[in-house]
């Protein structure tokens, strides 16, 4: 039997749509499972992007967070164990859309994933939380559940724009909500290393940001765009493309971060 551990919980943010959250969640968890980690991955967004690049489609699951959040059934009963090695599932639904409604009248509303987390949480090493491109009440409730955020940052022009709003949104998290809240780093997505501008960009904001960026980036991969088509992690679709040798050093970055961390809690 695997050991017990306390998972690090993960959530992925950006208010800013399209900069690789989604593709982050799904094959920075791929590689972690690779790596012989067990990893839940869950979805928080109304898209439900994860759900389907992982192959399954929105409208068939009869569970999903939703329930877990609004109507408290117990997380374990919403995961989705998946037919991938240490890589389980809770999914999206489109009744998502309404649930930060919903839950403006609820007690503790910032805490609602946060507790229903708690169950699970023994159970895995990982726990990574993909949000929606917002600061609304689920991605504020990514962040009061999280150990760990990590920023995915598109490599283009304006990189920079909207991340003083997340940093200041992160830090009244920290302040109000969520304490044990750090920012895990931020990783540079979609690199494009045929242009002076990414170069610039990324030295922009690792000055910016110094010692919070991730040493490794994610480069602009044409395979890492298709494999949700297929419903597929990079590393079933093309496990020797650029994306997939990258996640699976973001992956071991990611660890070596969380183990320094580890050591001094106690848990080892
Ligand atoms: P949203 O804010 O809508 O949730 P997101 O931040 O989750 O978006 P993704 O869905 O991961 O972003 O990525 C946006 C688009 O860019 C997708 O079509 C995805 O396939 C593509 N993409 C992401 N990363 C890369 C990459 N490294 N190389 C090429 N295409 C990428
Ligand atoms: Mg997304």
């Amino acid at each position: 039997m695997a050991t017990p551990s306390r998972a690090e919980i993960i959530a992925l943010a950006n208010q800013k749509g399209g900069v690789g959250k989604t593709t982050t969640a799904v094959n920075l968890g791929a590689a972690l499972a690779a790596a012989g980690c067990r990893v839940l991955l869950l979805d928080l967004d109304p898209q439900a992007n994860a759900t389907s690049h992982l192959g399954y489609d929105k409208r068939s699951l009869n569970r999903s967070i939703y329930e877990a959040l609004i109507n408290r059934v117990s997380l374990d009963q919403v995961i989705f164990i998946t037919n991938r090695l240490r890589l389980d599932l809770v999914p999206a639904a489109p009744e998502l859309a309404g649930a930060e409604i919903e839950m403006v009248g609820m007690l503790a509303r910032e805490h609602l994933l946060r507790r229903a987390l708690d169950s699970v949480r023994d159970h895995y090493d990982y726990i990574l939380l993909d949000p929606p491109p917002s600061l609304g009440l689920l991605t504020v409730n990514a962040l009061t559940a999280a150990d760990f955020v990590i920023i995915p940052v598109q490599t283009e022009y304006l990189a920079l724009e909207g991340l003083s709003q997340l940093v200041s949104t992160i830090e009244l998290v920290r302040d109000q909500l969520n304490p044990e809240l750090r920012v895990g780093g931020l990783l540079l997505t979609m690199y494009d290393a045929r242009t002076n501008l990414a170069a610039e960009v990324a030295a922009e904001v690792r000055r910016h940001f110094p010692g919070l960026v991730f040493d490794n980036v994610i480069p602009r991969n044409i395979r890492l765009s298709e494999a949700p088509s297929y419903g597929e992690t990079i590393y079933e679709y093309d496990p020797r493309s650029a994306g997939a040798i990258a996640y699976a050093h973001v992956a071991e970055e990611l660890i070596r971060r969380t183990r320094i961390r580890g050591a001094g809690s106690g848990s080892g």
